[in-house]
């Protein structure tokens, strides 16, 4: 279960079994890859059979088309292979899946190696990196196809669109075969050579598989395998006009970079026969070898409460909905990174969620409990009085301060203790003081004793209101023998603990109260634009006293604020000695009925 590479948790528990691990389980049992080859490189399979044994027991990989940000479901495919790859001494490769001229971007691809690497994972393996480019495999792609023209398994077609779809057929009735279905392989390979040499026009003619017009797999029938489209590629620039279309262009991907375990999403369950076809077919004209790469399918997540589909994320940055790509509300991994939300944390969710061959909805509050479990381990422990109002301590003398002592951690005292300073004023929570107590309310009202954390037991003597009404300022008189760690300090026993900042010595912070950014389960449903869904209360800002220590806060630390949850400093926001918070996510779960 252990491999030299990129793991750094070894302390997190084994994952679950799921029917992925049980085929790879299986083909490792039977020995099916032992002896392959790997040329160091991606190539065919002369390549290959030039090359070293293969030091990797399985391959998958994880290939992102460059056109849009990472969201929480690409992160269950990160972890999904690359915990695969880790798990059984294997690698993943990060691909980038460029091979569609249009609207692939750097800024794209420099972010999702980033987010992969933040989630914890790399693709240094056995002394290489593992970062491909689709779009350098044309060359490949494009011999594949005259591969396949010259055993007379692929054709150029001069139907319009319009014919190429009605000719296709229904579910119910078999497709009819194209008049240009039978032509001779020297017209075929000279055709394609002409579209590739941009004699013919955009959308003039494809070059198609030629399998059966009839299959009840209506991918089988005739797919499309390229076209003609004069766009320039970030990579290629103006070397080609005829793009492969994905569905050739993938299994032909994983092929060459001898992928063992090639995972994807369900809906690309229709495709495998292709996928099998076209490998089998390559691999008898001898450009390819066995073992071939096998694809596998599982249920793409589906969280509650979050759009996760491109189309919709796209809408909301550019309605500006939200304030931009990593808005913390927004399910895309910069968002939830600048949220607070840890890599731990989507590990551990993605264990936790399991992988399987049925959609399901998978409910938000499970990604919260992971993101909370991990920031209980991980984060200090600070005060924070995010609604303040007044507490003077009548009795205590004018200008003095002392020095009380606060846990860091209380799973981990080795951590130690901080030091913050109690004075006369201090700020407490409006919500911790009532005129009129509530039944069962053991906090501050008139006549009633609490404790001060970390300090001393003080009992409540009056309150200040304004001329609207609202308290400003509660008093109270501390009882001396009570300081929280000295001896006899609980004697006088009390129902209530709060927590306060002394006012001389607290810093004044803006912070961030984040919620969900749809107030429905399922935004959209129903028929429903999913923008009438949108929370229209997902954030509001408050001005927070702090204990002093959190000025130092660094962008991008977490604390839990006792009694109120996660925060961390905004990694964008905040400047030296001066940072600002966001909530990253609450205690308890409010949303709880
Ligand atoms: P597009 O509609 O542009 O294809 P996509 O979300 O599929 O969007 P890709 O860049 O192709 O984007 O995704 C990369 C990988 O992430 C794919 O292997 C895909 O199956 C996986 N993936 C995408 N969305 C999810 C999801 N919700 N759950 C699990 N895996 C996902
Ligand atoms: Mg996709």
């Amino acid at each position: 279960m252990s491999s030299e590479k990129t793991s750094n948790h070894s302390s997190a528990p084994a994952p679950a079994s799921n029917f992925i691990r049980a085929i790879i389980e299986k083909d490792l049992a039977q020995n099916k890859y032992v002896h392959k080859k790997w040329a160091g490189s991606p190539g065919d399979a002369a390549q290959h059979a030039a090359g070293e044994s293969d030091p990797a027991k399985i391959r998958t990989r994880f290939p992102p088309e460059p056109n849009g940000y990472l969201h929480i479901g690409h992160a269950k495919s990160i972890c999904l292979n690359f915990g695969l790859a880790r798990d059984y001494n294997g690698i993943c490769h990060m691909r980038f899946d460029d091979t569609n001229p249009e609207k692939e971007e750097q800024e794209y691809v420099d972010s999702i190696t980033e987010m992969v690497q933040w989630l914890g994972f790399g693709w240094e393996a056995f002394g290489q990196s593992h970062l491909y480019y689709a779009s350098n495999y044309f060359d490949w792609m494009y011999q594949a196809a005259e591969a396949l023209i010259s055993k007379g398994l692929a054709y150029v077609d001069q139907q319009t669109a319009d014919e190429m779809r009605a000719n296709r057929g229904t579910l119910t009735e078999a497709g009819k075969d194209s008049p240009y279905r039978n032509r001779s392989v020297e017209d075929n390979l000279a055709l394609f050579r002409e579209m590739r040499d941009g004699k013919h026009a955009d959308g003039s003619m494809v070059l198609r598989a030629k399998i059966d017009m009839a299959s009840p797999n209506i991918n089988m029938r005739d797919p499309a395998i390229y076209r003609i489209k004069r766009a320039h590629h970030h990579n290629t620039g103006d070397q080609w006009c005829i793009y492969p279309m994905y569905t050739f262009a993938h299994p032909i991907e994983d092929a060459l970079e001898q992928i063992t375990h090639s995972i994807c999403t369900l809906e690309f369950e229709d495709q495998r026969p292709f996928y099998d076809w076209l490998l089998e077919r390559l691999a008898e004209a001898g450009f390819f070898a066995h073992p071939l790469p096998k694809q596998y399918e599982f249920a793409r997540l589906n969280l509650t409460y979050v759009v996760l589909s491109k189309r919709k994320l796209i809408q909301l940055v550019e309605e500006k909905h939200v304030s931009g790509w990593d808005d913390p509300r927004l399910p895309t991994l910069a968002g939830a990174r600048r949220r607070g939300y840890t890599p731990e944390g989507f590990r551990l969710f993605a264990d936790r969620i399991g992988v399987s061959k049925a959609d399901s909805w998978i409910e938000y509050t499970i990604l919260e409990d992971c993101m909370r479990e991990t920031l209980n381990e991980a984060a200090e422990r600070r005060i924070a009085v995010l609604d303040p109002i007044k507490l003077v301590i009548d009795n205590y003398p004018e200008g003095q301060s002392e020095d009380c002592f606060a846990p860091n951690h209380p799973l981990k005292p080795e951590l130690g203790k901080r030091t913050i300073q109690l004075s006369k004023t201090l700020w407490i929570e409006r919500e911790d003081f009532m005129e009129v107590p509530s039944k069962g309310y053991f906090r501050l009202f008139p006549d009633n004793m609490v404790r001060l954390r970390y300090g001393y037991v003080v009992k409540c003597t009056g309150f200040e209101k304004d001329a609207a009404g609202n308290v400003t300022t509660v008093h109270c008189e501390y009882l001396p023998d009570t300081k929280s760690g000295t001896p006899g300090s609980d004697s006088v026993k009390v129902k209530g603990n709060i927590h306060w900042v002394s006012a001389a010595h607290a810093y004044q912070a803006e912070i961030r109260m984040y919620d969900r950014l749809f107030k429905e389960a399922h935004p959209g449903s129903a028929d429903r634009d999913f923008l009438d869904d949108l929370n229209p209360n997902s954030v509001t800002t408050v001005t927070a006293q702090l204990e002093l220590a959190l000025q130092d806060a660094k962008p991008a630390e977490s604390f839990q604020f006792e009694r109120h949850g996660y925060f961390v400093a905004d990694r964008k926001d905040s400047v030296v000695g001066k940072p600002v918070f966001n909530r990253t996510v609450t205690l308890r779960d409010a949303w709880q009925k």
